[in-house]
């Protein structure tokens, strides 16, 4: 018998961004799949499914892993945080089951979208997002950095806003640094910043800065940057907070 696999995107740490249909495939699932603190995010699902934790880095083997499941009729769900199709383990799994076992082409495949890091920071700030924009990753895990280079350059050359994901880890000190230093060969000293950590999350802090204020914040893997257009704006309002906006008109 042939199961299911759905692919959950949990939403950026509150429970109250996971979407009513991801939660109705956690609490059908017979197994959870996923990196151990996104398993630590659905620890309330009852009744309790099989938990199966794994190393962040292994995503094609958690995604063979999971369609073999499916494969022998479990109902599976993977779980990502924020977006599973941004920067996540859908790609993995649709990839898998493109390239892989036969098998796993007879799974029922579902992908349940979630509100990704991006736009959950933003809200936070304001609506810095409101105009084009482009997201990029600034891992070089998985992608060589001579491409983040000249994405990031072309981004900001078309004067996207650009949201940062993976800005810096313990692997990965001088990364943010050599990014700062692109942006500024095309955008203003001012150009609004938003920093923001752990949002949705306990401890989440958010920062409005400047471009020329950024060698001063720290970032982490916890954090995501968007940096402004070369019309983005912020401002303070009567109650001490800062907002930044990116317009949608021109002049
Ligand atoms: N699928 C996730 C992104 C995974 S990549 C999503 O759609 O949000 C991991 C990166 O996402 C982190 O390094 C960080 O840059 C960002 N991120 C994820 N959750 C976050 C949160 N709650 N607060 C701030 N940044 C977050």
């Amino acid at each position: 018998m042939t199961g299911r696999l759905t692919v959950v995107g949990l939403g950026p740490g509150d429970r109250a961004y996971c979407s009513p249909e991801a939660t109705a495939a956690l609490a059908r699932a017979t197994d959870l799949v996923g990196y151990g603190p996104y398993l630590a995010m659905v620890d309330d699902v009852d009744p309790p499914p099989a938990r199966h934790e794994f190393d962040n880095r292994e995503e094609a083997q958690r995604a063979r892993f999971a369609l073999d499941l499916a494969s022998e009729g479990r109902d599976v769900v993977v779980v990502s945080s924020g977006d599973p199709g941004v920067f996540a383990m859908a790609t993995a799994v649709v990839e898998a089951v493109g390239t892989g076992d036969d098998r796993y082409r007879a799974v029922e495949l579902q992908i349940v979208p979630g509100i990704t890091a991006a736009t959950a920071a933003a809200a936070r700030a304001g609506a810095p997002l409101g105009h084009d924009f482009c997201v990029l990753s600034l891992s070089d895990v998985l992608k060589p950095w001579p491409v983040v280079e000249q994405r990031l350059s072309a981004a900001v050359a078309a004067d996207f806003v650009v949201a940062l994901y993976n800005p810096a880890s313990r692997h990965r000190p001088w990364q943010f640094g050599r990014a700062v230093e692109l942006v500024r060969e095309h955008r203003k000293p001012g150009t609004p910043i938003v920093v923001a950590r752990d949002v949705g999350r306990p401890g989440e802090h958010i920062t409005v800065t400047t471009l020329d204020a950024l060698d001063d914040v720290s970032v982490d893997m916890r954090t995501i940057v968007i940096v402004g257009s070369s019309t983005t704006r912020a401002f303070h309002d009567g109650n001490g907070r800062d907002w930044v906006y990116t317009p949608r008109t021109y002049g």
